[in-house]
């Protein structure tokens, strides 16, 4: 197993179970039940003060990636901002206690209300996506709101060379205002004019899990020339920054991709202060999330089928966008793995896989632990209740203390909606 894709704080015990903040994950998972993440909060927190200690208070955690008032807290009292695209990751943030201000409202179609409620808030900064989102604000401003502190979400026209779903800054996109057409400037020019919000900067995010930083020095690029005339306070590039999931793949640290944003931007001239929001870089690799075998079929000449009690519903990544995973044995993380075998979830699809060919101990058997790692951003977050299977619960451990900060779903929880 590639230790480096495991959380920072991971060892081995004597017992040689994987122990993650000080707690056997194998305790863990018997305590909590399977499935279950569980995270290195000390990592969290590592990866929190890199990006502080490279952009300051204009780091700025991606909620989207993975948020419970937990996480809300943690990265707060880490001195990140949060980043919400949606009134509901609005009310989890302002229900962890996170002030208004320390929030920045995202979002390519905000409602009305959502707006109402950002502004109610008072939230930072809103990052407005479109001209009807302008004509929305107004409105709401005309009403009585107070006027909003803006940015303008561009679109520089670059390829991150990421996932096509995932791509966010070329020019063929549903997200803000495009530069090469001019569009962006009469965004700007119209904002200007408005007395219901004030111009405060122009954002861009390129996409996600890209691991070429020329890509961001060419955003940069593009938009150094573009917004640096308009002499605005902030220039922020987003996330987006890549993540090791398997064997093999490599990535820059936090601190690494800041230091080469920083000098891109100096390089074309960019004197705003400088934003990032990272979410993945920040939250992935600080969990992995443990199953229980349920089942394993063997088809002589085709392959072997392991089934686990989880599965798409808690990380639909591999449907979505064909992502890989590798998986280990919490009770052996250094048992040589020397099969291969498409381990499955419980999900009634075929398309229900969490790694097409694992490579996993000949031992795997049924009633064993396993584990995927690198889980800790757009899994629980991107989950579902796909066949009511139920949400797992989230641990956080630390100095040997686990501690459940987001428990199991019920059956009551599956009829909490349901009203006739
Ligand atoms: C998704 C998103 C991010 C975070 O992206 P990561 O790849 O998780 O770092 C930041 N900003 C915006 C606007 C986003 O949509």
């Amino acid at each position: 197993m590639p230790w480096h894709l495991l959380p920072e704080n991971a060892s081995v015990g004597d017992n040689g179970h994987l122990y993650i903040g000080g707690c056997d994950t194998v305790e863990v998972a018997q305590e909590f039940g399977t499935p279950v993440f569980i995270y290195d909060e000390d990592h969290l927190r590592a990866r929190c003060r890199e990006a502080v200690r490279s952009f300051g208070n204009s780091a700025t955690y991606a909620t989207k990636a993975f948020l419970c008032k937990a996480m809300a807290k943690l990265v707060h009292s880490e001195g990140m901002k949060l980043d919400v695209a949606t009134g509901g990751e609005l009310h989890v943030a302002l229900a962890a206690g996170v002030p208004g201000p320390d929030l920045v409202m995202h979002g390519n179609n905000k409602s009305e209300s959502e707006l109402s409620e950002a502004l109610a808030a008072e939230v930072g900064h809103i990052v407005v996506d479109s001209f009807e989102e302008l004509d929305r604000i107004e409105r709401l401003v005309a009403a009585g709101s107070p006027p909003a502190r803006i940015l303008l979400r561009v679109t520089p026209g670059v390829e991150a060379h990421t996932h096509e779903f995932i791509s966010t800054g070329q020019d063929d996109s549903k997200f803000g205002f495009t530069v090469s057409t001019g569009v962006a400037a009469a965004a700007v020019a119209r904002a200007m004019a408005s007395d219901a919000v004030e111009l405060v900067g122009i954002h861009a995010h390129i996409g996600s899990q890209v691991f070429r930083v020329d890509s961001f020095a060419k955003a940069l690029e593009v938009l150094a020339g573009f917004a640096e005339p308009y002499g605005l306070e902030h220039l922020v590039i987003g996330g987006g920054l890549g993540v090791p999931y398997v064997e093999g793949e490599e990535a820059p640290s936090i601190s690494q991709w800041g230091k080469i944003l920083i000098q891109a931007a100096q390089d074309v001239g960019i004197k705003a202060k400088l934003g990032i929001e990272p979410g993945r870089s920040i939250a992935a690799a600080a969990a992995i999330t443990v199953y229980t075998v349920g089942t394993v079929k063997q088809l002589e000449g085709i392959r072997t089928y392991i089934a686990v009690d989880g599965g798409m519903s808690d990380n639909p990544r591999p449907v979505l966008y064909g992502s890989g995973y590798e998986g280990f044995l919490p009770a052996d993380p250094l048992a040589e793995r020397t099969i291969t075998a498409r381990v499955v979830g419980k999900h009634c699809e075929t398309g229900d896989l969490l790694i097409r060919d694992a490579a996993l101990p000949a031992s795997t058997a049924v009633g064993d632990l396993l584990a995927t790692p690198v889980t800790g951003a757009y899994g629980h977050s991107m989950g579902s209740n796909y066949n009511k299977v139920l949400r797992p619960p989230i641990v956080f451990c630390r100095d040997g203390d686990a501690r459940l900060v987001v428990r199991r779903e019920t059956y009551a929880d599956l009829l909490q909606t349901d009203l006739s």
